[in-house]
């Protein structure tokens, strides 16, 4: 059966700004802090305290902004949000409601097979954070450290058609802003929260249904729950003929629910009113063209640009663009080794092997893109077997070193001399004559065991396409020995 209704939702998502200060005045703040220990009177809501905008965050707001294709304003103003509630001890929060920094841009996102969509976006602003309130059993606390710190707030238009495009705009999102530097991005700090508009239109009617706000998800997984839960729960009430509520939610990730919280706030429950504290913002075109500058390459450009010029696959660029750290890494490296292709190999077979393997973030680990180009052109110029190359990879990922000085000093050089293998091979030989009869009964894979005896003998130093070589001329000279002796067939190879 067709279905009936189409999802229409838009995101707000708060974004904890990368600054030193909060929003309004010089406390630091940090998430392991103890409560109430990164507060003053200007955060804490005294009366009388003055707010003092913080340019690094509006800095950073432009920075996103111009990543996301906005337009950024000239003139901004602040306004007070007034409410009542425990968090905001000053009964308002600062934010900018009537003249926002930023207005427009678009989040590109991939749906379905590479096909590319844009979800556009109203606008981003600036607005200080409240307090938290903590709950002990039966008692309850507040915690003002986080009240004031420096948040954007970005708002999608309701373009977002399914659970798995808002996951797909909230991943993106978290990759360009990480990229730009504006944000840590860390959700399990409550560096991005989101809040969710959704409703259901009836399918083929332009018109949009009631909408219900889901507030303050703090992870991923929980919009793209929260959003397939919604769906259904709205979806039946249509059904069933009946309407939904306009209201605000809240996504109880235990128990897998939406819970209604309260009919929902229009902008005039809030009285918006202009900052009275706070002169208007000017950003001039100089300012919004320095920080321009100073921002990196989109990660989506930046991969298709990796596929062309240094030709790795697409999906490799993808996994080394999907951190900045990376990509830049991968360059790096590129250039010193002079093979962007060999270097992207090795980074994802081996590199992120042993992040995996150790739990070792690459940013955490030992080595460098200076190192890691010494150590593959170790490999290519065959001073050292790729087995040995990648016995150092791992050492120096995780304790450090140069792989010149390693090699000399332990001595790992390849052993690449025919002459100074021939005496292995022989002995080798000698010693296995099961193998050497093996292989001229016809079993070939006797000739990589013969290799192997080989490698262990050099202690893995030999040029393992060298032994092979040599094995298999040594086995022919047998071979044709036996047929010239016509002992063949009859005697011991059999
Ligand atoms: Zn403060």
């Amino acid at each position: 059966m067709k279905a009936q209704y189409e999802m229409r939702a838009g995101l707000e998502i708060h974004v904890q700004l990368k600054v030193a200060a909060k929003l309004f005045c010089t406390c630091d703040f940090s998430f392991a802090a103890e409560p109430n220990s990164c507060v003053c009177p200007v955060c804490l809501g005294y009366p009388g305290a003055l707010p003092v905008l913080n340019g690094a965050a509006v800095a950073q707001a432009v920075k996103a902004g111009l990543m996301l294709g906005c337009e950024i304003n000239s003139v901004s103003s602040f306004d007070r949000k007034n409410y009542f509630y425990p968090d905001a001890a000053k009964n308002y929060q600062i934010t900018q409601n009537f003249n926002p920094l930023c207005r427009g841009g678009a989040i590109e996102i991939q749906v379905g097979d590479g096909e590319v969509r844009e979800i556009g976006l109203t606008r981003i602003h600036l607005e200080e954070d409240v307090a938290k309130s903590v709950h002990h059993g039966d008692c309850s606390g507040i915690d003002f450290n986080r009240a004031g710190v420096a948040l954007i707030e970005i708002v999608t238009r309701p373009e977002i058609t399914s659970a798995d495009e808002a996951v797909a705009v909230l991943t993106a999102l978290k990759e360009l802003l990480l990229y730009a530097g504006v944000s840590d991005c860390n959700l399990e700090e409550g560096n991005m929260r989101c809040d969710v508009n959704m409703s259901l239109k009836h399918c083929g009617v332009a018109e949009l249904g009631t909408k219900v706000e889901i507030k303050n998800i703090n992870t991923i997984s929980g919009v793209q729950a929260a959003l397939r839960y919604e769906a259904r729960r709205q979806g039946d009430i249509l059904a069933g003929g009946g309407s939904v509520e306009q209201e605000t939610r809240r996504w109880d990730a235990e128990t897998g629910k939406t819970v209604a919280m309260r009919a929902k706030e229009d902008a005039p429950d809030y009285r918006y009113m202009a900052e009275p504290d706070l002169p208007q913002l000017g950003v001039t075109a100089a300012e919004v063209a320095r920080l321009g500058s100073e921002l990196p390459e989109a990660p989506a450009k930046r991969r298709i640009r990796l596929v062309e010029q240094y030709g790795i696959p697409a999906y490799d660029a993808g996994v080394i663009t999907g951190s900045r750290f990376l990509a830049d890494f991968f360059e790096e490296s590129a250039g010193l080794c002079g093979n962007g292709k060999v270097v992207s190999n090795w980074i994802m077979t081996d590199v992120l092997h042993l992040v995996g393997a150790h739990g070792v973030a690459i940013e955490a680990s030992r080595i460098s893109p200076v190192e890691l180009a010494e150590l593959i052109n170790l490999v290519n110029s065959g001073t050292i077997n790729a087995a040995t190359g990648k016995e150092l990879l791992e050492e120096i990922f995780l304790q450090g070193g140069t792989p010149t000085t390693m090699v000399e000093s332990r001595g790992l050089g390849q052993i690449s001399d025919a002459a100074m293998l021939e005496d292995l091979v022989a002995a080798a030989m000698a010693d296995n004559p099961n193998s050497v009869n093996d292989w001229l009964a016809g079993k070939k894979a006797a000739a990589g065991f013969l290799v192997g005896q080989v490698m262990k003998r050099s202690r893995g130093k030999a040029d393992p396409k060298l032994v092979g070589k040599l094995i298999e001329v040594s086995l022919n000279g047998i071979r044709t020995d036996c047929v010239t002796t016509a002992e063949c067939g009859k005697g011991e190879h059999q």
